[in-house]
């Protein structure tokens, strides 16, 4: 019989392959395969160089930015 191990959602980070600790901050990396995977906090400069995006990074960046054409304001210059 296979013996189920009683893990509770620990997950591990897939650069150091360390099992993290309950609690430990984790960031959700989308690798080449296009995977979810969590990455320690010491990893993540690693898991960037590799090309993986980080899950927090917006895809769609277009939206936040708004460059506002402002009006002209008239210039108060020239008093009579
Ligand atoms: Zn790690």
């Amino acid at each position: 019989m296979a013996r189920v191990s009683s893990v509770k959602a620990v997950s591990k980070c897939v650069v150091c392959r360390r099992t993290l600790l309950l609690g430990e901050r984790t960031t959700r990396f989308l690798t080449d395969n296009s995977d979810w995977v969590s990455v320690c906090v010491l990893c993540r400069r690693a898991a960037s160089e590799r090309g993986w995006v980080k899950a927090s990074t917006r895809d769609a960046v277009a939206v936040s930015e708004h460059r506002q054409h402002l009006p002209r304001a008239p210039k108060l210059g020239s008093a009579p």
